[in-house]
């Protein structure tokens, strides 16, 4: 296996909301380090910044200080362009709501960010077809979202989001919706497909088993972030 390579590091990083009277500084000195193949839980109470950090982390917002690297690549200087490309190359999201295209099938909601890309319809398909087999729905491959359960929707936003082969997946409470039993199932998928690809990732969870079963957990206490022991 190849060394770990550093997929994710912030730097520093300090991200104020508000003007005038009020502000609030959600994160002051943000240092966190993330390797190819490595899990890490981010666990802390709703209202500490849990969607901010992955929001810095995949470049969708940035930092009023410190840097953000992706890749070894310094992303605040980037020009907004740069920076799209550098995300949709190479990071995937996951969110609680699945956000699949409703009006296509669970293989063309994989197919679609590939083709994007610049992939062909047939290579498309193809990975499409695979993913979905990993996350045990290749039978259901013409259904659309309305036609799966919230675990199936759930599974094929998971397979989506790592169709392009991403270095780092980005989740915000991926199982936030569903019920124990299914969130854990879901979540080992996840967990399999993140260790089969070597991909780098940071799950924001409640979920104080499932943060167990990862790598590593931190919090974020008064701006900045600490190992949190499971
Ligand atoms: P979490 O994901 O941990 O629940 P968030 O990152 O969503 O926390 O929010 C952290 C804090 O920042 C909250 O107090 C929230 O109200 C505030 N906040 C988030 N986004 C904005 C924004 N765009 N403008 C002002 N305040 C915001």
């Amino acid at each position: 296996m190849s060394a770990a390579k550093t997929v994710l590091r912030l730097d520093g990083v300090a991200r104020t909301y508000g003007a005038g009277g009020t502000v609030l500084s959600i994160l002051r000195d943000a240092d966190l380090t993330v390797h190819s193949g490595e899990m890490v839980a981010l666990v802390a109470p709703s209202g500490a910044g849990k969607s901010t950090l992955l929001h810095l982390a995949g470049l969708l917002e940035r930092p009023d200080g410190g840097e953000v690297h992706v890749d070894g690549q310094p992303a605040n200087r980037l020009d907004d362009a740069t920076r799209t490309r550098l995300r949709r190359l190479r990071i995937g999201f996951v969110y609680q709501y699945h956000h699949l295209l409703g009006e296509f099938s669970a293989v063309e909601n994989l197919m679609i960010p590939q083709m994007i890309r610049g992939l062909s319809r047939e290579m498309s398909r193809r990975r499409a077809a695979e993913l979905l087999d990993f996350v045990a729905l290749g039978d259901r491959a013409d259904h659309r979202p309305a036609e799966l359960s919230g675990g199936e929707q759930q599974r094929v936003a998971i397979a989506r989001a790592v169709a392009n082969r991403p270095g780092l997946l980005l989740a915000d409470e991926p199982t936030g919706n569903l019920d124990p039993k299914t969130s854990d199932m879901v979540f080992s998928m996840l967990e399999n497909l993140v260790r089969q690809s070597g991909l780098a990732a940071l799950i924001a969870t409640h979920n104080h088993d499932l943060a167990a079963r990862m790598d590593r957990c931190v919090t974020i206490e008064a701006g900045v972030i600490a190992d949190l022991k499971p």
